[in-house]
């Protein structure tokens, strides 16, 4: 049996495994598990690949760094759990996860309002405990514990919690999730469809929604989005606040007022682009397509102009007390994310980090709850280094990155470009990934747009969560890896993330189930085959004894034949080849359920092998 951190034992292998880190899945198997570090929940590490030389360090600090003035917090080993109350301070003490007593000493009248407020007093909130009911590898005092150190964020304006809001967490501790973006913009779409895409992406999984309109009723359609959405709900504010002006014209008031209403109306979290600052510009006149993000150039814009700092960095403490007063979440924005492989992990990028690590303190101090937004355009051997520093930047916050995609000469298929890069991003750093549809750079996405970006993030996120070892995650690839050896196919389908085309491609050249497919057929089907070994194995049917194996024919003529002509036949010619068995089978009826309503044996399979399905024409 391997087990974490073991990877010698059982003599009779000649190899070493890596240490081991956690088993993603329950069913027994012989993987030996995640090849990631083991879980560290509670500490900087949490899910975690292992360093690649040269990787940052993690931060030695956390969000209990950075407590609103006049707050003391300490780790006691002695003690006992309970409230005191002294002059115009409180002091409470809990017991962490790790069984460590934290107490905290704060101003007697406060009252929290965000969840990390709420973390810092040991208050374990009814949005903690269903996010642990979500989770399922995480208790209530775990979730509580990631968020009082700034490792994860619930994203539940205290509105927005009102209508049909289903809380859910971002953070290294647990899954991984995907956002969906949509939004009207000025030459295409409106409210209804966009209330459909939202309904849309979360069918096919979306964990949060960002709506990104810059056309049409901006606020009807965002008050739409709100009340009909189960996931949280992001935006970019500084987009309704150059409406109908110009981006010079922007002030402190307007940025405040536009906050306000928005969060209002039940936003969950912010993007503001508040870590670009004027220092910064001059770095971006020798990149190859100068900044690609919009909020990014409207600020850059403003500052030029203006010959002044950014302004949503100089008014950052207001807007945190807005965001406080909802329990808004930021996702402080990358105003200078590389819009290409050849402006990737530059200076631009990184003193833009670095400053989000700084707003990021700022925010913490006002008990507001961050996360931080990531490239974009990242060569693939990169994207291991920009996720662990800004795990040491931004003291483990919660990162939230686009794509990012590695490669730029895909148009028409960056959902691909992307979730490879996002599928890196995931295990080595990010909690969230934004998705890419085959739109983008192209065109609004439309309804199937949105649902190829969203499976191939869960794609992304899924592998990601199974390769950090998270317990269970691999559980349902299992069950569908069982199914497909029982050549059951109904359960196979069921198991399926997106069912309908699964079935589709089966059924496109053998409509009816049987114990095997299109792909191979019959005879060259190997998953029968193992089915007919694991017989032998279990002692079921003598008749596949060993013997009889050996003592089988060689390869025929025709089977040769049709060997060398496996990957030469043109699709045209292999559309040829397949052939309907519906009729043959008399499965046009009624749809087969599973292969025993119209294929009862073994010899029947053959014959619609041989009659109905693949003739392949050797002579050609
Ligand atoms: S025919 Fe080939 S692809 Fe189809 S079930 Fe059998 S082994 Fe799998």
């Amino acid at each position: 049996m391997i087990t974490p951190g073991n990877n010698t034992e059982n003599s009779h292998r000649e190899w070493t495994y890596p240490a081991i880190g956690g088993n993603p899945g329950n069913t027994p198997a012989t993987t030996p598990g995640s090849f990631a570090n083991p879980a560290n929940i509670g500490g900087p590490l949490t899910y975690s690949s292992p360093d690649t030389p040269g990787m940052p360090a993690p931060s030695t600090k956390t969000a209990w760094d950075f407590l609103p003035q006049g707050w003391e917090t300490q780790l006691i080993t002695d003690g006992k759990v309970g409230e005191v109350v002294e002059g115009n301070t409180r002091t409470v003490t809990f017991e962490q996860n790790d069984g460590m007593l934290r107490s905290m000493t704060f101003p007697a009248d406060f009252k929290p309002i965000t969840q990390l407020e709420s973390a810092r007093l040991g208050i374990i909130t009814e949005q903690m405990t269903r996010v642990a009911e979500r989770e399922g590898h995480l208790t209530p005092i775990q979730v509580r514990d990631e968020i009082g150190a700034g490792r994860m964020v619930i994203p539940a304006n205290v509105k927005h919690l009102q209508y049909k809001l289903d809380p859910m967490a971002i953070g290294r501790a647990s899954k991984t999730k995907i956002n969906a973006n949509m939004g009207a913009s000025p030459v295409s779409s409106g409210t209804e469809e966009e209330v459909e895409k939202l309904k849309w992406a979360e069918r096919w999984g979306a964990d949060t929604v960002m709506d990104l309109s810059t056309g049409g009723d901006l606020d009807a359609c965002r008050q739409a989005i709100i009340e009909n959405s189960t996931t949280p709900i992001g935006t970019v504010p500084i987009y309704s606040m150059i409406i109908g002006k110009k981006i010079e014209d922007l002030d402190e008031t307007t940025i405040l007022e536009t906050i306000e209403h928005q969060a209002n109306q039940g936003v969950d979290y912010f993007t503001v682009h508040a870590g670009l600052l004027q220092a910064h510009l001059p770095f971006a006149k020798n990149r190859l397509i100068g900044l690609v993000s919009r909020g990014g150039s409207l600020l850059a814009k403003w500052m030029i102009t203006h010959k002044k700092e950014n302004p949503t960095n100089t008014c950052w403490e207001k807007i945190c007390d807005i965001l406080r007063s909802y329990d808004v979440t930021f996702s402080i924005g990358d105003g200078c994310r590389p819009g290409g492989l050849a402006d990737a992990t530059d200076d631009l990028q990184l003193l833009e980090l670095a400053e989000i690590g700084r707003l990021t303190e700022r925010a913490w101090r006002k008990g507001v709850q961050v996360m931080v937004e990531g490239p974009g355009h990242v060569p693939f051997d990169q994207i291991e280094y920009n996720m662990k520093l800004q795990r040491t930047l931004c003291h483990g916050a919660p990162f939230y990155v686009l794509g990012p995609l590695v490669t730029d000469i895909f148009p028409g298929y960056d959902h691909i470009t992307s979730c490879i890069g996002a599928t890196s991003a995931a295990y080595h750093g990010a909690s969230m990934l934004c998705y890419v549809t085959p739109k983008e750079h192209l065109g609004l996405p439309k309804k199937d747009d949105v649902k190829q970006g969203c499976i191939a993030y869960k794609i992304a996120a899924h592998a990601a969560d199974v390769a950090l070892g998270i317990p269970g995650s691999r559980d349902r690839d299992d069950e569908l890896t069982k199914a497909r050896a029982a050549l059951n196919w109904e359960k196979h389908f069921e198991l399926s993330f997106d069912p309908d085309v699964a079935r589709a491609y089966h059924d496109e050249d053998l409509d009816v189930d049987t114990d095997f497919c299109a792909m191979c057929g019959h005879d060259w089907c190997s998953v029968r085959i193992s089915k007919e070994i694991n017989e032998f194995f279990s002692g079921k049917d003598e008749s596949y004894a060993w013997e009889k194996a050996t003592k089988s024919g060689a390869l025929t003529e025709e089977q040769v034949e049709i060997l060398k002509q496996r990957g030469h036949l043109s699709p045209e010619e292999i559309h040829k080849l397949a052939s309907k068995t519906k009729q043959g089978v008399g499965a046009d009826q009624a749809k087969a359920a599973c292969h025993s309503d119209y294929v009862e044996d073994d010899e029947q399979a053959k014959v619609i092998q041989q009659a109905k399905l693949v003739q392949v024409n050797v002579s050609r």
